[in-house]
This record gives C-alpha cells, structure tokens and sequence, in this order.
C-alpha cells in the first residue's frame, strides 16, 4: 500500500482509512491509498509552515542544485513511473513516459533559471535615498492537481514555488495518488529537507477543502473544473491567499482555405484524440472553410477510423477513459447533439470486443452540425469526441469560436500570415497556435482567458506568481 509523505516521512492516514485505486483499462486494483482528512492536511500544512523558517534562508543556488539531485533521482526510476502512471491514469505507455520527461523538462526549467531571479534598484526623488525591489519566498503552497495529466501538472506548480523559496502541499486527484506520491518521495529521497514538500491523498472535498481554507497557506496553484475553481477561488478569497486557477476550456481549430491540410489534419487529431480527449488544451471544436470541407473532413474520418484503441500497456493511441463517469458524461454530450440534429462521422459508439468489456472505452468520434445550443458546444467536451462546422470565411469562424465561456487555446492554419496574425488578435483565448501543433511548452506562459482561469503557468512568467514584491526604501544619511 502507498502512504502519504508528510515531513519527510510515509506515513498512513490519521484516520487510518484507505480506498482503491482502479486500473481504468481493465477495473483491476491497482493500489490502495491513504484515505486523507482534514487532520492530514493540517499536519501537511504545519510542517511545511515549520520548515519554510529554515528553507527560505537558503541559498537559491543550494535550492536549485536540490532540485536538480531530485530530477536526477526521477530520471533514474522513469521506466518504474511510466507504467505506473499507466496503470492509475489509462494512458499508454509511451505517453506516460511523454508524461514524465515533460514533467522532468520543466522542473529542469525552473531549476535552471532560478538564479536569474531578480529584484531591483529604484531611484527616488530625493537624491539621498534610493528603493529595492526584493522578491520574495510566500510561504506554504498547496498544489492542487487534476487526473489527465497527474505529473506534469504536478510540476508546474512544484518547480516555480520550491525554486521561489516556498514549501508545498501537494494534493493530487484521488483516483491518480501513485505515481505523484512515488516521484515526492524521490524528490525527498535526494535531500529536501524534511517538510518542504509534502503530499496529502484523498478526496478533494475533505483534504482539498483544507488546503484553501487554511490561513497558514499563503498561495493556491490549481488545475482543474472551472466549478472547483471558482468554489476555490471564494474560499481562498476569505484568507487573501494569491490563487491561480488553470481551469477547463473549449479550444477551436480554424482551417482556412490556404492551408497545409495534411499538417491541419494531423493537428486535428493529435490535437483532439491525445490523452483520450482529456486534456484541457485540445482541440474541441472544428471550424472549416467551405471550399476544402468536403475534402479535409473525408481525409480525417478516414484517419480517425483507424485510430488505435486499447489497454495502454499495449501498443496504442488512445487508451480508456479515465472513470465511467467520464465516459458517460462525453457520451451524453454526443447523444444531445445528435437528438438535436447532429450526425456522427465516425465512432459515437463503444468497441466492441471481449478486450473492452471491463474498461472505460470509447471509439474516436467525429460529429458534424452540433447546433449551438448542444452541450458539445456550451459545455467542456472532455473525452474523444469532435463537433465539425463548415463556415464561409474568417469572420464567421472567429465569431463562432468567440461563441464560448471558454477561453483557453486555439489554433488557426493558414499560409497567409497576416491572416493568422488578425485572427490570434481576435480569438478570445489565452493561447494561440498557428499551422502549429496545439501543445503546451515549458517556456512559454500558458492559461486561460473567460472561464479557463486567473494567472499563468510555464515560463519566467509562472515563477513571479509564487514571489511577494517587496518595496524598501534606504536613507543613505
Ligand atoms: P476537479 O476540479 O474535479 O479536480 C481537480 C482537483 O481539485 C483534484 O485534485 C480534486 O481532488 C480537487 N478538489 C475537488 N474539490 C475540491 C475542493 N472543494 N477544494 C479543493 N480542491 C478540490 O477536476 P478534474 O476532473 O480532476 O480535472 C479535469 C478538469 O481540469 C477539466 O475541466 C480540464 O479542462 C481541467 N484542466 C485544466 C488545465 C489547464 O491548465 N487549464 C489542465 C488540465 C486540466
């Protein structure tokens, strides 16, 4: 059985409860884990408290050669982790492996631009006196993260506030605590000090609730539903504590008439059917310029049939969903749009087969015509399904793609740069890729815009919102 790790050392649960972690390919246990409550998060939380006295007094230099001891020790263990990660979250092998050398790259990110961190000199008006800036470590940090991408979400948030000088209580989802609680004990393991960072299992209502209503947690980073988010954003508000949220969003992909259709096409579907559609930057709505509809959308059905579904410890694309109600909430939203007038392209089904029956499947599914007022058009679509639109021109496409709460990425192929450049300053979202694969890079800033969240992650950008700024004025006399 894993334990949770709190002050440097595994420990259960102080109710001494645990529950089962499923395989979502298969319905198998894969472990259990420690039932966490409140006690836990507050046990969590005071130690990192207790150890930001000594942590913040050390050198930047000393916190980042650490960090680079706990990525070695990480590295070290990857085959381990990825087939873990694996059997906890359903993905396939390759792209839990994907999953953690991208975690391993970002932390590496941060690691090494710690040192560039920088406050400033300020001039006043009287000669006499001059100002810093100082940037500061906050305090205890809870990192809360989603499912779908358990690790790298994790590191987001670890690396910029542990380079910063802060401690963490990190808070995974309770159906994804293994390989997280794995990969902060080889962090520890390589010599953080005892309490820096921390890990704290069990459902989000109860150790979750803690963590942000806490007053000794001075920063929330949060991935998640942009409903957590905003309950989460009015709880911390009642402590003043600075909170980022990276919420849900409803990416559209825009192609034009000029593009490159072959490299439109693969971002479609890598864009859409990666991680099983569960990923918050993808793309999830598709508008096409009229003249090449018929041609791309033939082209992507085509490929979308061959998708390889199946069990992630084999050798596939997509693996299940995460859980059953996953599944069924994207298979109602497809069942809306076509009560409505939608048709299905391909998939909108289950496979079939005994290899199925006990995980959480769904085949690659396109949809053409979802009317606006669908849920697969007003709601998040969190799983393998794409609606299709045929539009007439840019003007159309960026106004239906503005028509969501959602504001997170969005795409737009077009060989005609200056076209590109008017729709990115007219789509409504926090990023935008153009003739690009729609992914997420460690050093550029990445979040969302409407509902998709407050704040940034990724980049110089992310490390500043886990530093206070400090202003001191200096009498020279
Ligand atoms: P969720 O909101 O259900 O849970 C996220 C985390 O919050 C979990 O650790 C959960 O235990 C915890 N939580 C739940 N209730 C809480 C509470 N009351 N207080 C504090 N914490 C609580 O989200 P999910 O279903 O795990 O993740 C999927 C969602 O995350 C999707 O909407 C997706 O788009 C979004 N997401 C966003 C980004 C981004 O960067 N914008 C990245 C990945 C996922």
């Amino acid at each position: 059985m894993t334990k949770m790790f709190i002050g440097g050392q595994s420990v259960d649960s102080v109710s001494n409860q645990t529950y089962e972690v499923k395989n979502p390919a298969t319905g198998e246990v894969v472990d259990r884990a420690p039932k966490g409550n409140a006690q836990d998060a507050k046990n969590a939380i005071d130690a990192a408290d207790d150890a930001f006295k000594k942590w913040r007094e050390t050198s930047i230099a000393e916190r980042c050669d650490l960090l680079f001891k706990g990525i070695d020790a990480v590295r070290a263990n990857i085959g381990e982790l990825a087939q873990l990660l694996t059997k906890e979250q359903g993905k396939p092998i390759k792209h839990a492996q994907t999953e953690i050398e991208h975690f391993l790259h970002g932390m590496t990110f941060y690691a090494r631009l710690g040192p560039t961190t920088r406050g400033s000199y300020v001039p006043l008006p009287d000669t006499k006196m001059y100002g810093l800036v100082l940037k500061q470590p906050m305090g205890v940090v809870a990192a809360i993260s989603p499912w779908n991408f358990p690790i790298t979400l994790m590191g987001t948030k670890l690396g910029p506030a542990l380079v910063a000088g802060n401690t963490v209580v990190h808070k995974p989802a309770s159906t994804t605590p293994l390989t997280a609680t794995r990969i902060i004990e080889l962090l520890n393991g390589a010599g953080l000090p005892p309490g820096v960072l921390n890990i704290v299992t069990g459902p989000g209502a109860v150790v979750g609730e803690e963590l942000i209503s806490n007053s000794k947690v001075r920063r929330v980073a949060f991935t998640g539903q942009s409903d957590t988010g905003q309950h989460v954003s009015e709880v911390a508000a009642k402590t003043m504590k600075r909170v980022t949220l990276e919420l849900g969003g409803s990416d559209p992909l825009i192609v034009c008439d000029d593009a490159d259709l072959k490299s439109a096409e693969f971002a479609t579907w890598v864009g859409r059917f990666f991680n099983c559609g569960q990923a918050c930057l993808a793309v999830k709505r598709l508008y096409v310029f009229d003249s090449i509809y018929d041609q791309f959308v033939a082209a992507l059905v085509a490929r979308v049939q061959k998708l390889k579904v199946g069990n992630g410890q084999q050798d596939v694309f997509m693996g299940p969903l995460h859980t059953a109600a996953q599944r069924d909430e994207v298979e109602m939203q497809v069942a809306d749009a076509v009560k409505k007038g939608a048709r299905v392209l391909a998939g909108g089904s289950r496979p079939q087969g005994a290899e199925f029956e006990k995980g959480f499947f769904m085949s690659p599914t396109l949809v053409e015509n979802a009317p606006l007022d669908s849920k697969m058009v007003t709601e998040e679509v969190f799983g393998p399904a794409l609606p299709v639109w045929r539009v007439k021109n840019l003007e159309e496409a960026i106004e239906l793609a503005n028509q969501s709460i959602y504001g997170l990425g969005s795409s737009i192929f077009t060989r005609d740069l200056g076209k590109a450049r008017y729709a990115a300053e007219r789509i409504q979202a926090g990023n935008v890729w153009i003739n690009s694969l729609h992914i997420g890079y460690d050093e550029l800033p990445f979040g969302g815009t409407k509902m998709s969240g407050i704040g940034r992650e990724h980049g110089p950008e992310a490390l500043e919102y886990y530093l206070e700024t400090k202003g001191v004025v200096i009498a020279t006399g």
